[in-house]
């Protein structure tokens, strides 16, 4: 059998940008690195994909020894075709040096029916694409294909009890779809075999097809042209704009005519601050702020966990389910007490009800509670309330105290240049608390600790657990200190 030149993935590897396909073929050590996070979602994709193959159970698996070996998956299904099997997992195919593998094949009273599993909650135009390109191989294997769909999460279904993968899963066939892609698809690969096997690395600019519809994983290299702070991370610019400004050689910010380019307000701050090296702070719009602060003040940060499989009844796919909170309180005095929630990481136990306790018994009944981003703390408050209605009385207290510490930097009444166009926390910290870091964190960031318990939950954590859990009060804690921190800054600064 001919080798194949392209895999179903450098296909759509190749329709978002040939030089990413060509990289991958070639250059695989040019690819970046894949973060912790990153993984975790790939992995889910996979137990997303094994649950799935329960919708049609008792089916032989086609699946290569490792992925070096795909050629061994053609031969299993082409055999497993022969001898009558009518569910095969992992079916390979394999036809004008194009591999596809499909997550599940079946054979019911109307024909052979093709199933790829997805874990997002939709069916996108890639989808589509990937779909055509399996249809194209299998039906040119000889497999007379009636039907292709698409299975992916319902993100309506409401665990209760055993998963009900028939209520989790929707299946939606993307036949006509695909005819319509199908007429398409041979002068495409004709094309990718070309680009393949020339000579040397396309000759293809960055671009807005660098991050759509997928975040390319060459970027550490392709971008290595542009600096860490650049045009690039103007605020709320459009990627249109900004690619514009790189066509005409404008990259850095002393590159910017502002006679000629036009920006919003915000933005035009921005890059005079970083121009003129210069802090702006309105400090009228700030007093305002502080003024309205009632105390005694409550400090408060949320981490979360979201999984496509739900784990705990009563919970939907992806929702983001509580687990851990940090609480800092300052009396009128300024006096500083701590107080903090971390669940069990326990698959049989819901950590919601207890972290609700908690966190109304720690938030007693006065003092205004600062949050960072107003719209996570309260969202996930409603939620709770919706689902533990005898807590919704002390839970809509709690609601009723929040307010932003976000708003002065998301609205710039308080802007440095070393804030590079951001207002999370993790920009202003730095800026106006230099001496406080998140860097020295074995945890860091809030996707890490959600990966990290989330990993907990399922068992497959590999580190230390207790002195991973400290690490993750550790960081929880440090989200409200800096917020503490961040407030007092703008009180000096008045
Ligand atoms: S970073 Fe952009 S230009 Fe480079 S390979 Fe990826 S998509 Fe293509």
């Amino acid at each position: 059998m001919e080798k194949a030149v392209l895999s179903k993935s450098t296909f759509i590897r190749g329709l978002q940008c040939e030089k990413s396909m060509y990289l991958y073929k070639h250059h695989y050590g040019l690819k970046d690195e894949v973060s912790p996070q990153l993984q975790a979602i790939f992995t889910q994709g996979t137990n997303v994909g094994l649950l799935a193959q329960e919708l049609f159970p008792n089916g032989v698996d086609a699946s290569p020894p490792d992925h070096f070996k795909m050629q061994e998956s053609v031969f299993k299904t082409k055999e497993y075709i022969e001898n009558g099997e009518s569910i095969i997992y992992e079916a390979t195919f394999q036809f004008n040096g194009v591999l596809a593998a499909l997550d599940i094949l079946v054979k019911d009273e109307n024909g052979w029916k093709a199933y790829e599993v997805k874990s997002s909650t939709s069916v996108s135009d890639v989808y589509i694409n990937d779909a055509a390109i399996q249809y194209y191989t299998i039906l040119n294997s000889g497999v007379d294909l009636r039907d292709i769909s698409i299975v992916y999460i319902n993100n309506q279904y409401v665990k209760s009890g055993d998963v009900d993968v028939h209520e989790l899963f929707t299946i939606e066939s993307v036949y006509g779809k695909v005819q319509e892609v199908i007429p398409g698809i041979p002068n495409r690969i004709e094309r990718f075999k070309q680009v393949i096997n020339q000579d040397g690395v396309p000759d293809i600019d960055i671009g807005p097809h660098c991050s759509k519809p997928y975040d390319c994983d060459f970027k550490g290299y392709c971008w290595s042209h542009i600096p860490d702070y650049s045009i690039f991370n103007i605020s709320r610019l459009s990627i249109k704009r900004k690619f514009e400004l790189y066509q005409k050689g404008v990259v850095s910010f002393h590159e910017i005519d502002l006679e000629v380019t036009s920006f919003n307000t915000s933005q035009l701050l921005q890059v005079t601050s970083e121009l003129d090296n210069q802090t702006y702070i309105d400090r009228p719009r700030i007093y305002a702020f502080l003024e309205d602060l009632n105390s005694p003040l409550h400090f408060l940060d949320f981490e979360t966990m979201a999984t496509a499989i739900p784990i705990y009844d009563n919970s939907r796919p992806y929702q983001q389910l509580v687990f851990q909170y940090s609480l800092h309180i300052q009396s009128e005095h300024g006096d500083l007490k701590h107080c903090e929630y971390l669940a069990e990481a326990n698959p049989d136990i819901d950590p919601r009800k207890a972290f609700v306790k908690q966190l109304i018994s720690d938030c007693s009944d006065e003092g205004d509670i600062l949050v960072y981003n107003i719209g996570f703390e309260r969202g996930k408050l409603c939620d709770l309330m919706q689902l533990y209605p005898e807590f919704s009385e002390e839970l809509g207290n709690i609601v009723g105290r929040l307010k932003d510490l976000m708003l002065p930097f998301q609205n710039k009444w308080y802007y440095t240049p070393e804030m590079k166009g951001r207002y999370s926390i993790k920009a202003v910290l730095p800026a106006l608390v230099p001496e406080l870091s998140y860097n020295e964190l074995e945890i860091g960031d809030g996707g890490l600790a959600s990966y990290t318990f989330t990993q907990m939950v399922l068992g497959q954590f590999e580190g230390d657990y207790q002195s991973s859990r400290k690490a993750l009060m550790e960081y929880c804690k440090m989200d409200t200190f800096a917020m503490v921190k961040i407030l007092e800054k703008l009180q000096k600064v008045l």
